[in-house]
């Protein structure tokens, strides 16, 4: 009796423990040299993608570049606000005791648990699915 591995080695065939998100538009990049953003998929998992497959984002084609590096960019921006707004919340809660805890635990709560409500808890849900499947 052959085991999968074994069966997947007789036949050539190779597996890689990666999302299949990205997989069409770099396989059709090293068919064709040109590289384009997939409309469904996260900026930063799209370049996280792409640096699992040695493809740099430089080769993004111009009608996606623009639309490739605004979605990044807004999304680290985004992570970067919700951040510094939450260890603001932290901070001003450390000076005056307040019931503002309360709300500081809210967001940690909603970053962490509820992907629908930012941007940046959707990419931290999305890098999490990504860490259990890998
Ligand atoms: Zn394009």
């Amino acid at each position: 009796m052959r085991d999968a591995a074994s069966e997947r080695t007789r036949h050539s065939e190779y597996f890689f423990d990666r999302h299949p998100r990205s997989f069409g538009p770099v396989i059709e990049f090293y068919r064709t040299g040109k590289l384009h953003l997939v409309e469904d998929v996260c900026a930063l998992s799209f370049a996280d993608d792409l640096d699992y497959w040695g493809v740099d984002e430089l080769f993004i084609e111009p009608c996606c570049q623009y639309k490739y590096t605004e979605r990044r960019d807004r999304v680290n921006d985004d992570i970067k606000r919700d951040a510094e707004a939450l260890k603001q919340a932290l901070v001003e809660d450390e000076h005056k005791g307040s019931g503002r805890i309360t709300d500081a635990r809210r967001r940690v709560w909603n970053f962490m648990e509820k992907p629908q409500t930012s941007i940046a808890a959707r990419v931290l849900h999305i890098y999490n699915v990504d860490s259990a499947l890998a």
